[in-house]
């Protein structure tokens, strides 16, 4: 499908038309998590939003090689170059070794991605498994002439680079305001000034993740595995970075650095940024105590929801936002959501049997839907105005379905596809089978058949007893007789 995408690129401010570096082909990068933690509200919005994008533009008909990777290692406590590695600090605390924090999160992160409807990516480096080319780009840096060793340390010299680059370009500051904001913290005794980056550093006796390399035994910066694997898979030039705006400065600042003082040039096409979601007007944290993981969320354990939320209705919720736009969570605005999704997805099941009429004249507002959508994705991934069409077209679904309007079975066809290849394929919503709602028809329903049997059996009808109760069994439901009555689980 040949369409025109327009992307908006926080590099330049603008919105710009999407040209490949290879035609026909899109290569996308974007910061996934650092796993140290259960996946949480904030994960939710860039999974979404780039998984929206890696949907599209392979509807649009490219090919896309979307990388995401996940940090495993030298991600610091305050996210600059001092403290300690998170990572390493949770495994000290619950006694495990690094890599059991990682495996148990990565994991725990895949399955609420999984659950959010949020495709795999292409590939998933990781960062401890790519130390090698980490390495090689900091000796690169270093040939290059604008890092330093410090004490087995290697140290980014930004005034240095800022000479003949601009430093702070990405994020709009300037070398003054960045020295500004920069706190002369302890222990960077070893850098020049406090607003060079650690691109490797000397563990302490007490790190447990280190490896070795020409300078010492140490862990590489955090923003180096972002450069160093974007480049291994994507290539010194490609076309999308993307990620939370919380990340622009100082993660992709210093990527971009260390991009144009290893290959001359910062690489990236187009960099893209989704906001952020608040939490009643307020960032989201620990300390602030609106803290959301997703496992809580799809529960509805956690004493800021009123109720649990299913996966799709926080992906629904999500998508009623552009990306580029705050967006705050509350109990109200979920349960719209969920109201909403609920009326699309009966919509989207009622179009499949919906009666025509093949004398029905074609419908002038059907025969405009299908462009309309994707003129909005294609604007910037406009999802609400996506969304605005997609209800356009429930409204003709429904005036379909209590008679008041005629269609012909084309129009039909062409509502059909809007919903398969948008809603369910670009959106990904999809029908919830083991949505909060359903888990409850269900719990009841199989109380009633339980209850059925303990009726049979006391009117002695032990044939229908042990039926439903070998039935039950089939499905994976135990029933166990107890003194009080029966109890039963399912497997
Ligand atoms: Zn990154």
């Amino acid at each position: 499908m040949a369409r025109d995408f327009y992307i908006y690129n926080t590099l330049t401010h603008r919105k710009e038309l999407f040209k490949p570096v290879h035609p026909g082909m899109v290569g996308m990068y974007v910061c996934g998590p650092t796993v140290y933690g259960d996946a949480h509200l904030g994960h939710a919005r860039p999974g979404i939003t780039y998984d929206v994008l890696f949907r599209l533009f392979r509807k649009l008909g490219y090919k896309v090689r979307y990388v995401r990777n996940i940090t495993d290692v030298g991600h610091l406590e305050n996210d600059a170059d001092t403290g300690e590695d998170k990572i390493a600090k949770k495994a000290r605390l619950e006694q495990l070794e690094p890599m059991e924090v990682v495996q148990t999160y990565t994991l725990r992160y895949h399955e609420a991605m999984r659950m959010l409807g949020v495709l795999p990516p292409s590939i998933e480096p990781r960062a401890s498994g790519h130390i090698i080319e980490q390495i090689a780009l900091v000796k690169k840096i270093l040939d290059a002439g604008y890092a330093y060793e410090s004490n087995g340390s290697i140290y980014f010299d930004v005034a240095k680079y800022d000479e003949k680059h601009h430093y702070g370009i990405l994020s709009g500051r300037n070398l003054e305001d960045t020295r500004e904001g920069t706190r002369n913290l302890d222990g960077q005794d070893d850098k020049r000034s406090p607003l060079d980056f650690a691109l490797w550093k000397k563990a302490s006796p007490e790190h447990i993740m280190h490896w070795p390399s020409p300078w010492s035994e140490g862990f590489p910066g955090w923003h180096l595995e972002c450069s160093a694997m974007s480049e291994k898979y994507l290539g010194e030039v490609f076309d999308i970075h993307g990620g939370g705006m919380d990340l622009m400065f100082p993660h992709h600042e210093c990527e971009l650095a260390q991009n144009t003082a290893s290959r001359g040039q910062g690489g990236v096409h187009y960099w893209m940024h989704n906001n952020m979601i608040t939490i009643k007007g307020q960032k989201m944290g620990k300390s602030l105590g609106n803290f959301i993981t997703l496992e809580e969320l799809f529960t509805g354990k956690n004493d800021v929801l009123d109720q649990a939320y299913s996966p799709m209705t926080v992906r629904f919720f999500i998508l009623q936002a552009h990306y580029r736009s705050p967006l705050d969570f509350s109990n109200e605005a979920l349960q719209a959501a969920e109201k909403g999704l609920r009326r699309m997805m009966q919509a989207a099941k009622d179009v499949k049997a919906l009666p025509t009429d093949a004398k029905a004249p074609a419908n002038e507002e059907v025969a405009t839907l299908t462009d309309r959508v994707y003129e909005a994705l294609c604007d910037d991934l406009n999802t609400p105005i996506a969304l605005s069409v997609l209800f356009d077209a429930v409204r003709i679904v429904n005036s379909v379905k209590d008679k008041s309007l005629a269609i012909n079975p084309a129009d039909r066809d062409t509502l059909a596809s809007l919903f398969s290849d948008v809603l369910t394929d670009v959106l990904g919503l999809q029908e919830e089978t083991a949505d909060a709602a359903s888990g409850k028809l269900v719990d009841g329903l199989i109380g009633m058949i339980v209850d059925v049997r303990a009726k049979a059996k006391a009117a002695k009808d032990w044939a229908t007893s042990d039926h439903i109760r070998d039935q039950l069994k089939a499905l994976g439901v135990q029933i166990k007789d107890t003194k009080d009555g029966c109890e039963w689980t399912v497997e």
